[in-house]
């Protein structure tokens, strides 16, 4: 049979551990026989970052921005065990960090959803996913403790040194703490735009929320961004589509996003989005089952797995060990890239291709062949067996040809 032809190439990036290994499996088993895969290779796998004092990463970030579509493999994120275990030069920056950086993108978090795990909310019958303002508030904040009575000021100075504010934060009659902190208009716009374009492109409805009932000025500020752009650039897009932009306060989409069916875009603020994607996530299963895309305001697109290197499965691996690591997000990453760029070129095949690997998996697991991972999460009733690493791509290996 004819391999499947490419057009653009993805942007390809490598990366760590126990991923690394499914890499590898899931281009030659899932990949390579059907697709003559075009790609421009990125390793970003610790040890070539330490070689190239991290060069590579950002030459992939460079990529990913000119090319548009890329996929990305779990990478480590060096802290001060891994720069000795690495033998590290420098505590390199976060890869994820340097790419969301440079695309000045916004992450989507959804999960896949199989009927034979239930989330454990238990009306929820589609996906919902998580935006997530990945810049500033708390993340960037300057506090300090107050060790004593005293006065506590907010002020603002423009660049000619002129006072513009001076506000009263707290007049201190014991000990406390302060806080001060910030977001760009130009970010929020930008995460605002990823939004909207990120919508449109899965046709799904779009919630926002903060709290500007009580942040008047702050979170107001995010509302008022996201109505404007709404308002001036998405609203006659999205009619078409037959999709809505709502904001509604954050407690209030708490409780209607536990009532809803799902199948639906929730942006929140960088804090609120940490809190709320792990807890979506979790109610959804596994973090093996979450799939990832960074989304930038000019429509970049990279694909990858929410989880990281699985390093524990890794180390059994070295060991020669049997693993059941769960492939699903990885290859998720791929068939996310892989349809990005058919519709972007015009490649019917290439979209089929990505559709006829996600039912290959999909079948795989609803026969009740599983990784560890998901075996306890099954309905009770349902027969599930937990194979391991290799069974498992065998096994997806025989539905994509049957
Ligand atoms: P992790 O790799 O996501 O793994 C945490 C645990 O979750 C695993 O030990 C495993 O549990 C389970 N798990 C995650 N993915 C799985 C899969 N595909 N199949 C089966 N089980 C899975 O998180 P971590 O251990 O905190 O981090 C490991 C490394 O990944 C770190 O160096 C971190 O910097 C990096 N990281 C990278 C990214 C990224 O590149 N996007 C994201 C997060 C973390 P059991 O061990 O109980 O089986
Ligand atoms: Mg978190």
């Amino acid at each position: 049979m004819a391999k499947i032809q490419m057009k653009t190439p993805l942007v390809e990036m490598d990366g760590d551990e126990m991923t690394r290994i499914l890499w590898q499996m899931i281009k030659d088993q899932l990949i390579l026989p059907f697709v003559d895969l075009k790609t421009i290779y990125f390793d970003l796998g610790l040890p070539e970052r330490e070689r190239t004092k991290d060069k590579v990463t950002l030459e992939a970030a460079e990529a990913a921005k000119k090319y548009g579509v890329s996929v990305k493999c779990a990478t480590i994120t060096p802290n001060r065990d891994r720069v000795k275990e690495y033998n590290l030069s420098e505590m390199w920056k976060s890869p994820n960090g340097t790419i969301r950086d440079k695309l000045d993108g916004t992450v989507f978090r959804t999960p896949i959803m199989l009927d034979c795990i239930r989330p454990a909310v238990r009306n929820w019958k589609k996906p919902i996913t998580i935006a997530r303002h990945a810049y500033g508030d708390i993340y960037k904040a300057s506090e300090f403790r107050v060790p004593e009575e005293g006065s506590a000021e907010l002020v603002f100075k423009n660049a000619k040194g002129e006072e513009l504010y001076r506000k009263t934060i707290y007049d201190f009659e014991c000990p406390g703490v302060i806080q001060g902190s910030y977001n760009k208009d130009l970010s929020i716009r930008s995460f605002a735009h990823a939004c909207f374009r990120y919508a449109l492109s899965t046709k799904q409805d779009l919630w926002f929320s903060t709290k500007d009932t009580i942040s008047k000025q702050y979170d107001q500020t995010f509302k008022l961004i996201f109505q404007d752009i709404f308002e001036t650039t998405y609203k006659a897009d999205f009619e078409k589509a037959g999709i809505t932009y709502f904001y509604t306060l954050i407690d209030d989409a708490a409780a209607r996003l536990t009532r809803s069916e799902g199948g639906f875009i929730w942006a929140l603020k960088n804090y609120d989005g940490d809190v709320m994607s792990d807890m979506v996530s979790s109610a959804f299963g596994s973090l093996a089952m979450m799939t990832s895309v960074l989304v930038s305001p000019n429509g970049q697109f990279e694909y990858e797995a929410a989880h990281g290197t699985v390093t524990r499965h890794y180390y059994k691996y070295l060991r020669g060990e049997e693993t059941s690591t769960n492939p699903m997000a990885t290859i998720f990453a791929w068939t996310g890239a892989f349809r990005k760029r058919a519709e972007l070129d015009e490649l019917p095949d290439l979209a089929r291709f990505a559709d006829v690997l996600e039912q290959a998996c999909l079948k795989t697991l609803r026969s009740g062949i599983m990784t560890k991972d998901l075996v306890s999460l099954v309905e009770p009733g349902f027969k599930a067996t937990a194979v391991n690493t290799e069974t498992f791509m065998a096994e997806i290996t025989k539905n994509i040809q049957t």
